[in-house]
């Protein structure tokens, strides 16, 4: 199953030529609910973690205790709920007493008195081989990149929740079996579920904020003449989970000046890039990315018989907003800058 973005609207580079040379290749990652292995491309799937390395922790701010789940039980609510909406029951229709009982444990959430201190170990949230996308600014001799984060909220000048990992694949010899789990989930939208990807390569403009001023305001002004698809919307950077290519619009906050440190390494002040865009929905506010095989009247795909086309991960940032994941230009080892935006 491939997933294919339409063509735009129009080609931006016959009306603005001067940013034929700005165009950058994202890769839409198309999640789809799936069972990802350790030696797929995944977003929320088991990573190629040697088995005698550390895995990451993380120390998780106090939270209100009705939103501690236990990550067995998220996932069990998942399927739970999957199950008693699809066609052709109703919703609710085929859950015996006993998995009532369960959805009712679930819903109230884990005893904050029980819940233990000390940092709790990440989860996977990405992972990502060369092969499927690529052109990704892999560093030299990796062909492998890991995304682990805590599932707690990310403070936005705060790196620490999310950690990566470029590994070269063939140096992974004993692969971690059973990986550890936190004890508590701090926020159920952080945890995706585990699904394959269709990564899909994808011309990209840059947005307003990383123009210069006169291009940006040229383009404001030729988007507010037009009665369809916009730069912001249609023409510039693509919705959804992707790799690779411009940063995401910034949308209920002002972009930081280029000069913030908000865009500079978080450990060694270089300059940083766009590397992962985790976002709330595949498509929103404009049709035209939605990929041929989603469209209105096509049929649903086999692989994904419940849930949302446009929300296949459930994670869900903010109020409906992305993060945008910035790696270290000079040392991609070096912790992310993180941006709600
Ligand atoms: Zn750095």
């Amino acid at each position: 199953m491939t997933r294919t973005t339409p063509p735009r609207p129009l080609d931006i580079t016959g009306v603005f030529p001067e940013l034929a040379g700005l165009a950058r290749t994202a890769f839409r990652l198309h999640p789809v609910p799936g069972e990802p292995t350790v030696h797929d491309s995944s977003v929320g799937g088991p990573l190629l973690w040697p088995a005698d390395e550390p895995w990451p922790e993380y120390e998780m701010a106090p939270i209100p205790h009705w939103e501690a789940n236990a990550l067995r039980d998220i996932h069990l609510r998942r399927a739970l709920l999957a199950r008693s909406s699809a066609p052709p029951h109703g919703p609710g229709e085929v859950l015996t007493e006993d998995e009532q009982e369960t959805l009712r444990r679930i819903n109230t959430g884990l005893d904050h008195e029980s819940l233990p201190s000390g940092p709790q170990p990440m989860i996977p949230l990405a992972q990502l081989y060369a092969r499927d996308v690529p052109g990704l600014a892999f560093p030299e001799g990796t062909d492998l990149l890991q995304v682990l984060w805590a599932t707690t909220y990310v403070p936005s000048r705060d790196s620490s929740p999310v950690q990566l990992r470029w590994r070269r694949c063939a140096e992974v010899r004993d692969v971690l079996a059973a990986p550890p789990e936190p004890a508590y989930v701090a926020v159920v939208d952080f945890v995706p579920v585990p699904c394959v990807l269709h990564p899909e390569a994808v011309r990209e403009f840059p947005p307003y904020h990383s123009l210069d001023e006169d291009l940006a305001a040229r383009l404001l002004a030729w988007d507010e003449q037009r009665s369809g698809g916009t730069y912001w919307t249609d023409l510039s950077v693509a919705p959804g989970w992707k790799a690779g290519g411009w940063p995401t619009h910034f949308t209920f906050r002002e972009p930081p000046e280029p000069d913030d440190d908000e865009l500079r390494c978080p450990e060694c002040g270089g300059p940083s890039d766009a590397l992962l865009t985790v976002d709330s929905n595949e498509w929103d506010g404009s049709d035209s990315w939605i990929p041929l095989e989603c469209a209105k009247g096509a049929e649903r795909p086999p692989d994904q018989p419940y849930g949302n086309l446009w929300d296949p991960t459930q994670v869900s940032i903010g109020r409906g907003y992305s993060l945008q994941i910035y790696y270290c230009v000079g040392t991609p080892s070096h912790s992310p800058a993180l941006i709600m935006q």
